[in-house]
């Protein structure tokens, strides 16, 4: 089926077209500039470029796959999880399409559709790393973002998502840009602190890692938390500059890059282990860190365990994988969404679609 896909939950307005597996199209406009100078992404700020971006994207994707409106066979939009604000105007725009052009419309799952990621093809597509081909199911999947961070069992892409864990405060991309910004690096903080930590020592500091400890294996053994780690940095840091002494910021960012990979990998490699899957997907702009991904080669080696990274540019929020994932309901012979369904932040990772 020719399904085009609409992504608005956070500061990336993306439009995307597939038919089928096959990538057509992936038009993306950022506000993240906007957010600079805030240091985070600002809700109001994000919703109001959506609504900018939003007709020139999906004209800039139609056009780019040189399809027209009229021969799609369905609409897709994610619905949740996110900003309210942000997702309402993705929603509306994609429910103003499929009225205007009588066209169904599938209504899915933001995590859900980073796995969608992985099905596309096209030539000149490679994965960022690991495997080529086919992704076979069941798999651990790993998002990690600026706003989630998520361990994932996926045995149906379609319909049996079981959320295995996720970060109790802070996520992992989040901690980034924060520990960046401590570290006087602009915004976003996750590609600064990459580029800095090349110089580093990984070894120089042991900052902790979070939620690792027995008793709280117990509870949370696939639960994330990385504010205790931030705030080790921050005191860290204020130790050493009232002291007068200068701060190594290279062995830092080395230092913090290397708990924040090796708490990443260690829970995702102990839900392959424990449930028996030999396969782990990687997604989110996290994973555009250098060190999470070669963590992640020499880990899943080691394990036995294959490893699955798309393109970078299929692992960031992009429209593309709303489209993947709407085309694989359409294919599945799901029933479209009824128009009554709304924007939901904390829609749970086990509806796939919202009816
Ligand atoms: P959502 O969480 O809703 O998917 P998002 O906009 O936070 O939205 P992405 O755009 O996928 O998600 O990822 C952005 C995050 O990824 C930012 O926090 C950014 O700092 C982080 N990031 C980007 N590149 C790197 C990198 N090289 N190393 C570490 N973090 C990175
Ligand atoms: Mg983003
Ligand atoms: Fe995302």
């Amino acid at each position: 089926p020719l399904v085009l896909g609409i992504e608005t939950s956070c500061d990336e307005t993306g439009v995307g077209i597939v038919r089928g597996r096959t990538l057509l199209a992936n038009a993306i406009a950022s506000s993240m500039d906007e957010h600079a100078r805030f240091g985070g992404v600002v809700p109001e700020v994000a919703a109001r470029a959506h609504l900018e971006a939003m007709t020139p994207t999906i004209e800039r994707a139609l056009a780019d796959a040189g399809v027209e409106l009229a021969e799609l066979d369905a609409i897709a939009v994610t619905s949740g999880p996110g900003l309210a604000g942000a997702l309402m105007v993705g929603v509306a725009a994609a429910k103003s399409l499929s009225v205007a052009l009588g066209k169904p419309l599938y209504a899915v799952n933001h995590l859900v559709g980073h796995v969608g990621a992985d099905l596309l093809q096209a030539d000149g597509l490679r994965p960022a790393i690991g495997a080529v081909g086919e992704l076979e199911l069941p798999t651990i999947a790993l998002l990690v973002s600026g706003g989630h961070t998520s361990l994932l069992l996926v045995r149906d892409l379609t319909g049996d998502v079981e959320m295995l864990g996720e970060t109790i405060d802070d996520a992992a991309g989040e901690a980034f840009d924060k520990v960046a910004r401590l570290l006087g690096l602009p915004y976003p903080g996750g590609p600064q602190i990459d580029r800095v930590a090349a110089d580093g020592d990984p070894q120089a500091i042991r900052f902790p890692r979070g939620l690792t400890h027995p008793k709280d294996l117990e509870r949370h053994r696939y639960d994330f938390s990385f504010s205790g780690l931030k705030t080790s940095v921050a005191r860290w840091v204020e130790r050493r500059a009232d002291a007068g002494e200068e701060i190594p910021v290279a062995d830092v960012a080395a230092s913090f890059r290397e708990a924040v990979a090796d708490v990443l990998l260690t829970k995702a490699l102990a839900a392959c282990a424990d449930l028996g899957v030999p396969r782990l997907l990687l997604g989110g702009g996290v994973v555009a860190n250098a060190r999470v991904r070669e963590l992640a080669a020499e880990r899943c080696a080691a394990a036995g365990v294959e490893l699955r990274v798309p393109p970078l540019s299929l692992c960031t929020d992009n429209g593309a994988m709303i489209a993947s994932l709407g085309a694989q309901l359409v294919a599945a012979g799901h029933a479209p969404s009824s128009l009554d369904f709304g924007a939901d932040s904390t829609l749970p990772v086990t509806e796939v679609q919202v009816r």
